[in-house]
């Protein structure tokens, strides 16, 4: 197998790639470096995302650049802010050990003028998104009159996006010898077109089939009624205890639904939809990110540039309206080697869209049934034994009242005091899942058996009775962005409660009335204590002069969802 030095990279690059472990180029890299550092030549590259495209043009790039003269030499173009900044960060660090390198991201959204300082001190390589750059030119502040390489990343989703414009104005300004590349994981119209308009004679490089699926992802689907898609999605969820997944939803309206919905269950999971201001899409990533949540549901246009390399799942929630949006998708698993499984959730109406899918991507889908309870069960069961089995033991805080402890469970046989940890946490799957129904469609007759109570409520669109609320009242509203989903994941968040409740929330200009469980005060009251919402300090307390709290019928807690907030336990 050739090594990066076999590519021909400089020894202050080898040391960059080396610090990030990485010991062998992957393929893409293996054609595209040498082309790259050999050949001023325009290049379409059609690869899956995670094939490590970012060093197959980055690495050459930083060596081809020279580093006594600080002029933008290369400028790539990348449609999202996150992707921006993302491949800026990646460049960062192959040039980790390449002294006097000087790399920029340039994209809306964040200080102009701290962009223009930089510009004026001198940079090497400018990674941008058009809308801001192009802003920059007008206002004469950037100079990419000598750049010798231009590269589009994710050029598929560039006009898409629409920056037609932008890039007409941007590319008008760069020299007409410059080298152009073009990164894609589709041949779509739109990149035949840039390919068109921007290029001379590119040569063609495909990485892997065209438009295939990547090797390492297993496209499943679960065939569904179309009302019970939410109670399957939770199924499949609850079915996977280590699941690290994106549910794409088709618009912000159900991506809202859906997080809300799986929110107020008490599962890990956030929102990521173009509603959010960029300073909160930037929280909800940060904490998928670094696993504070384990479930991330979003819009194809949100989820973009989100570079997250082990997934264990894509979720389609529902399909995307374009097949070639199914290939982006489900390229968010199976990155960087590893491997992973997107999920279709369908109605039958929905199946042949499977088959024009299975085209594009040269793989077949492989039908699963959903999941009954007592799969549930069995596998919520066998995970918690394996967290019991490798869970960390603070002897310091137990050594001093482990003798009575001990002496409070000695009359308990090993085997019923293991059965009794196990109900501890287990007993509220079992309950939520006794007798629930197969929700497998029958597919000869359409039907299936009747479901259980919880499910069936849930299934017409009714919430489980609620218990007492009391109100509460927070000194921030609209104007200061705060969302009915960032209450309820914080109070979600509440350490040693299984789940709190919450009821109706108006969200006024300047303050929200939130009604919580009223057995949750003290929790709800800790929960946004010191809390600051888009740099406002939060206060809140129980609404005063305002109608005694209503008093709701009990809950039926036996029938409530068992999903209780736990620490992802990372694989
Ligand atoms: P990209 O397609 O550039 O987004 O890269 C996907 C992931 O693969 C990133 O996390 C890279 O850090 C990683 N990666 C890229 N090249 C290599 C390599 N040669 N060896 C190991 N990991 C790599």
């Amino acid at each position: 197998m050739k090594s990066f030095a076999d590519l021909g990279v400089n020894k202050d690059i080898l040391k960059g790639v080396a610090s990030l472990g990485f010991e062998s180029p992957t393929p893409i890299q293996q054609q595209v470096i040498p082309l790259v550092l050999q050949e001023k030549a325009d290049m379409v590259c059609l690869a899956q995302t995670g094939t490590g495209k970012t060093a197959a043009f980055g690495l050459p790039l930083i060596q081809l650049t020279d580093l006594n003269r600080k002029q933008p030499q290369s400028l790539i173009l990348c449609p999202t802010r996150e992707l921006c900044v993302q491949v800026s960060r990646d460049i960062q660090a192959f040039a980790g050990h390449t002294r006097n390198m000087s790399i920029l991201a340039i994209y809306g959204g964040s200080s102009i003028d701290h962009q223009i300082r930089s510009l004026r001190k001198g940079v090497h390589i400018i990674v941008a998104t058009p809308g801001r750059l192009n802003d920059l030119i007008r206002r004469n502040k950037v100079d990419i009159s000598e750049i010798n390489h231009v590269v589009f990343d994710e050029a598929d989703e560039m006009l898409q996006m629409g920056f037609k414009d932008e890039l007409d104005a941007i590319l008008a300004m760069t020299p007409a010898d410059k080298s152009t590349l073009l990164f894609s994981a589709t041949m779509s119209r739109e990149v035949k077109r840039i390919a068109g308009k921007y290029m001379s004679k590119p040569m063609e490089l495909t990485v892997g089939k065209l438009n295939a699926g990547a090797e390492n992802i297993n496209h499943e689907f679960y065939l569904v009624n179309p009302k019970d898609r939410y109670l399957a999605l939770k199924r499949i969820v609850d079915h996977h205890p280590d699941i690290y997944s994106i549910i794409f939803c088709r618009t912000r309206l159900e991506t809202n639904d859906v997080a809300s919905k799986l929110m107020a269950e008490g599962y890990n999971v956030d929102a990521l939809h173009g509603d959010l201001s960029q300073a909160q899409r930037d929280q909800v990533m940060q904490k998928f990110r670094h696993r504070s949540i384990q479930i991330l549901v979003a819009t194809d246009v949100a989820a973009r540039g989100l570079d997250v390399n082990d997934l264990t799942h894509v979720i389609n929630y529902n399909l995307p309206d374009e097949n070639a949006a199914y290939t982006h998708r489900s390229g968010r698993t199976g990155r960087a080697g590893r491997s992973g499984t997107s999920i279709a959730i369908i109605t039958g109406r929905e199946r042949h869209r499977l088959k024009a899918i299975e085209n594009k991507i040269n793989k077949k889908f492989r039908q699963r049934q959903i999941p009954t309870g007592k799969d549930i069960c069995q596998k919520q069961l066998l995970n918690l034994a394996d967290i019991i089995a490798n869970v960390e033991v603070d002897h310091t805080q137990i050594n001093p009242l482990f003798a009575d402890i001990a002496d409070k469970l000695s009359d308990l046989e090993r085997d019923e005091l293991i059965k009794k940890f196990l109900s501890l946490e287990s007993n509220r799957f079992f309950k939520y899942y006794k007798n629930a129904p197969d929700l497998n469609i029958k597919e000869k007759t359409g039907k299936r058996p009747q479901k259980g109570k919880e499910e069936k409520r849930q299934s017409a669109g009714k919430n489980s009775r609620g218990p007492e609320f009391t109100r509460f009242y927070l000194n921030a509203g609209k104007r200061q962005g705060i969302l009915p989903e960032s209450l309820m994941a914080r109070i979600n968040q509440v350490p040693g409660t299984s789940r709190i409740k919450v009821g109706k929330i108006e969200i006024k200009r300047n303050a929200t009335m939130l009604e919580g469980d009223s057995r949750f005060i003290d929790q709800i009251l800790g929960a946004f204590k010191h809390a600051e919402i888009n740099g406002k300090t939060i206060s809140i307390e129980v609404a005063k002069g305002k109608p005694a709290p209503r008093k709701r019928p009990r809950p039926d807690r036996k029938k409530m969802h068992p999903r209780k907030k736990r620490k992802f336990k990372s694989s």
